[in-house]
């Protein structure tokens, strides 16, 4: 697509945004409904797709991608009316004699710039929110994940008018282009890096933006956790989608009483989940591969960089270029001065470091760029609190991994780093609205403030103060 036609697209949509803003809840839920009732008769085509791009198994794109899509569209519909109504607020003294309410607007123009490792999933999510606000969007998938590109580019064209949500697919080119067109929000789920670029741009049209990043997610063990169940947890938060997720434990920090029982346990439960029927991991229906060739020789460079500073595997090492398949690893013996420990894994390599107190876990946490994610595993309930409370982190879970993403009642995002803003039921929904306050006056007036200001009036103002 050229540039002038980019800006037509757009220029339609700007035409249009205001008269979509008077849709009421019930046209957008029709419209919501529409989109999980064509995913819900296209799960073969979806599931196709992403298999060719990077053979996610038919399991892993149903939890990643759609039922999370299905779970959302049915909360947005449930709740929807009641958003979209005036929140009544009540009157503080100073604002005595009128009354108050939030009226959520859309805020107009968005931008969803998605990443690939789920495709289907990050490109429709923010839709729904930005569908149940009332704006007009622009979609602009991964170039990465071509096939699933396409099955958006082919939802969005069979459900909805290009002047209400268009698909403009291409790379960081293209991207860059949609990123100078004033948009009132931008929607970016990425890379912390492109994030950056994608705020400073934003910055140029004074555009509000949603920027849901990644960075390294901790998992902490401690002496008191269930070591089977948490091996369980890890493992498959870690190598669901080949540990290409934003929210995967990207390393453990196990405490040394229990170091050695975790990593024989991971052992077998990699076993169990991806080798059960002895036939090897690259057999197994199970296992996602890397998106691409570079991504594939940037998890090898991670992992030789630490090998060759003293790093163990103790799991895994096996890899095929040609499928771009690297097995589950496990690292122990790992430093801090490693690339492994310093960057974002992005791929099937499980870091495990020992601790001696929770204090010192929580200093390596903090050590770091506030994480999307913190796992927390223990039966104690003061030694979870005590991380909590000395820690910070987009979202935090005890003894469980992966599902806050799809829970529509928390909100789902990062801080600084990891994100800015939060995607998830209402909380998606806000970032796509303007929270307008309205007042209005029901008797009295501030005619008493208006100029010229006594010294009586001043010295009434003072002793007025401590009441308001
Ligand atoms: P990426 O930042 O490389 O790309 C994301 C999108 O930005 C793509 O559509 C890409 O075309 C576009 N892009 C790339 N370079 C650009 C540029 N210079 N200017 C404008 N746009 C540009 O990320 P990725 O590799 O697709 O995804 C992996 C990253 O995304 C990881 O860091 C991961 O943690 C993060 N992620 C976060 C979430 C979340 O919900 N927080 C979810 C998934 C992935």
């Amino acid at each position: 697509m050229t540039h002038a036609q980019i800006q037509g697209v757009f220029q339609k949509q700007k035409n249009n945004r205001l008269f979509l803003a008077q849709s009421d809840a019930k046209v957008r839920i029709a419209k919501l409904k529409r989109l999980q009732g064509y995913l819900l008769d296209h799960i073969a085509e979806a599931c196709s797709a992403t298999r060719e791009d990077f053979s996610k198994p038919e399991a892993e794109t149903i939890i990643g991608e759609l039922l999370v899509l299905q779970s959302e569209i049915s909360y947005t519909v449930k709740h929807l009316k009641r958003w979209l109504s005036p929140q009544k607020q009540s009157s503080t003294l100073s604002a005595i004699g009128t009354s108050a309410y939030i009226q959520y607007e859309p805020k107009g123009c968005a931008l969803i710039i998605a990443p690939w490792n789920y495709p289907i999933n990050l490109a429709f999510k923010p839709l729904i929110s930005a569908i149940a606000a009332g704006c007009t969007a622009i979609i602009k998938p991964s170039e990465l994940t071509p096939n699933s590109s396409a099955f958006v580019k082919s939802v969005v064209e069979h459900l909805f008018q290009p002047d209400e949500v268009a698909v403009i697919e291409g790379d960081a080119d293209v991207a860059t282009q949609l990123l100078s067109l004033p948009f009132n929000h931008i929607f970016f789920t990425g890379s912390p890096l492109v994030g950056k670029i994608v705020m400073k741009a934003a910055a140029e049209n004074l555009a509000s933006v949603t920027l849901e990043l990644g960075g390294k997610s901790p998992s902490i063990v401690d002496e008191t956790a269930d070591i089977p169940m948490t091996a369980r947890l890890i493992a498959w938060g870690k190598f669901f989608n080949n540990g290409q997720t934003c929210i995967a434990p990207d390393y453990v920090l196990v405490h040394h009483s229990v170091h050695d029982r975790f990593v024989n346990e991971i052992k077998n439960v990699v076993n169990e989940m991806y080798n059960k029927e002895g036939k090897g991991i690259e057999e197994s229906l199970s296992y996602a591969r890397i998106v691409n060739e570079k991504h594939f020789h940037r998890l090898l460079s991670l992992l030789s960089d630490a090998t060759e500073s003293g790093a163990v595997i103790k799991v895994g090492g096996e890899s095929r270029l040609s499928s771009r398949f690297i097995a589950p690893i496990v690292l122990t013996n790992v430093k801090d001065s490693m690339r492994i420990m310093n960057e974002e894994i992005f791929g099937p390599i499980l870091p495990i470091k020992s601790y001696g107190t929770l204090q010192e876990a929580v200093d390596h946490v903090n050590k770091g760029e506030k994480p999307l994610a913190l796992y927390i595993h223990s039966k104690n309930k003061n030694n979870s609190e005590f991380i909590l409370k000395n820690t910070s982190a987009g979202n935090a879970l005890v003894n469980e991994v992966l599902t806050q993403f799809g829970n529509p009642d928390i909100p789902f995002g990062g801080v600084n780093n990891s994100g800015i803003g939060k995607s998830n039921g209402i909380y998606g929904f806000q970032e796509f609205s303007n929270a307008k306050g309205v007042m209005r006056r029901r008797f009295g007036t501030v005619r008493f403030l208006f100029p010229p200001y006594s010294e009586r009036f001043v010295g009434w103002l003072k002793k007025g103060l401590k009441w308001v």
